[in-house]
């Protein structure tokens, strides 16, 4: 018998954290060769009425499903992630918009953010989504230079993308693009081109992610020749300076922002906030006074789509144990540049502070954490060896 799960999970949480609700919708037009997220290629390259609307369904009976898990609670932030979400029709995304509103509480003002791919679908999209109540919209650009945007196998060229942005920046409360570096062939000037082109559009919000050849994608089994670690290291410095001049605040490991844009949704994850997640593969942390649960929902759209409307779409189930507090804490906490107030540990774990204090000493003694004792704050050495750093709150207590 496994002695760890006879073990009490905590002492407890005094408040639960906000809440957010994660949406997945899992097809995108093709699969790109870097990807690992759960999106299923359509063959047809289009998303066909009927699966749109039974998707739409099982995402109802989904959500109904686990209501008793949040009840009484509000949604603070909305994000319709995938996938490409911008293959559903702006009638399927109100839809869903409006199921949402009817089966849960939203807070005022909740933020409710949806992907969209530029070369999907037409500006007047864009603007329906808005009205359906998109306030915010995240665009994954990944580059203005066409011979990148082929050699990472986007479907979307640059002027589409410059097309979607125009309609993006009129249309929304905030938007956000996404930019990849660290790309096959891509030069320190490419990259700098790129970031100056993302600026044109004077984006609230900025991500800009490395990319990682990860397991079980095509780049993986054929990996294309991407810059060597110097030349990323200093791809993400001169990141960092030309959005500093452009007036972003580097908050997140790779997101930036101008003042009072920072994604809500995403800092909820990274304050170890609960989120409860329907559709395809989608995961769920949510507190209880005395539990945190995480779940996981069946991974292929069409077994989600049949279990949601029949057994449960859940399909896996477990509560976190105390020992697996700290590193899960720290593997969100510690991508935020400014990291957490202290006291943050003990209310969203239900831990105290003095269990994982000799590991923060030892993170502070090897120059990884920030001596300050109001904050757990990763050190710029921290941050470059952010997996270092989060792996000494993996180990168990001795
Ligand atoms: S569009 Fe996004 S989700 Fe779809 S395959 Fe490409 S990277 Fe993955």
């Amino acid at each position: 018998m496994n002695t760890r799960l006879l073990r009490p999970a905590r002492q407890g949480l005094q408040s639960l954290p906000p809440l957010s609700l994660y949406v997945h919708l899992p097809w995108c037009m093709r699969k790109c060769p870097y990807c690992d997220f759960n999106s299923h290629e359509l063959r047809s390259g289009m998303l066909d009425v009927d699966t749109e609307r039974h998707y739409l369904e099982a995402l109802r009976a989904d959500l109904e499903a686990a209501l008793p898990l949040v009840w009484g609670r509000s949604v603070q932030t909305v994000f319709i992630g995938g996938g490409t979400p911008s293959l559903f029709s702006p009638d399927g995304i109100d839809a869903l918009l409006s199921m949402l509103r009817t089966l849960l509480r939203q807070a005022p003002q909740a933020e409710v953010t949806m992907e969209a791919n530029p070369g999907t679908f037409e500006a007047a999209r864009f603007k329906a989504y808005a009205q359906a109540g998109v306030t915010r919209l995240s665009v994954g650009v990944q580059s203005f230079d066409d011979a990148m945007l082929t050699a990472i196998g986007r479907v979307h060229d640059s002027a589409q993308a410059r097309a979607a942005l125009q309609v993006a920046a009129t249309s929304f409360e905030t938007f956000n693009i996404d930019l990849m570096y660290a790309l096959p062939g891509q030069s320190l000037a490419m990259l700098e081109s790129d970031l100056r082109a993302a600026l044109e559009f004077a984006p609230p919000h900025l991500s800009v992610y490395h990319l990682t050849l990860e397991p079980n994608t095509l780049f993986a089994k054929y990996p294309p020749q991407v810059p060597d670690d110097d030349s990323a290291a200093a791809m993400q410095e001169r990141i960092e300076e030309l959005t500093a001049l452009a007036g972003f605040e580097h908050y997140e490991v790779s997101a930036y922002a101008r003042a009072g844009h920072r994604a809500r949704h995403n800092l909820n994850y990274w304050e170890f906030g609960d989120y409860l997640g329907i559709g395809a593969g989608s995961h769920s942390k949510l507190s209880f006074h005395d539990r945190i649960l995480r779940q996981a929902r069946y991974r292929h759209p069409q077994r989600y789509i049949e279990r949601a409307l029949g057994a449960g779409a859940v399909e896996d189930e477990r509560q976190l144990h105390a020992a697996d507090l700290p590193f899960e804490f720290m593997l969100n906490a510690l991508r935020l540049i400014d990291g957490v107030p202290t006291g943050l540990y003990a209310e969203r774990t239900g831990d105290s502070l003095m269990s994982i204090s000799r590991r923060l000493a030892d993170a502070a003694s090897r120059g990884l954490l920030d001596p300050d004792p109001l904050r757990i704050r990763p050190s710029a050495l921290g941050l470059r060896f952010l997996n270092d750093l989060q792996t000494i709150f993996l180990e168990e207590t001795p």
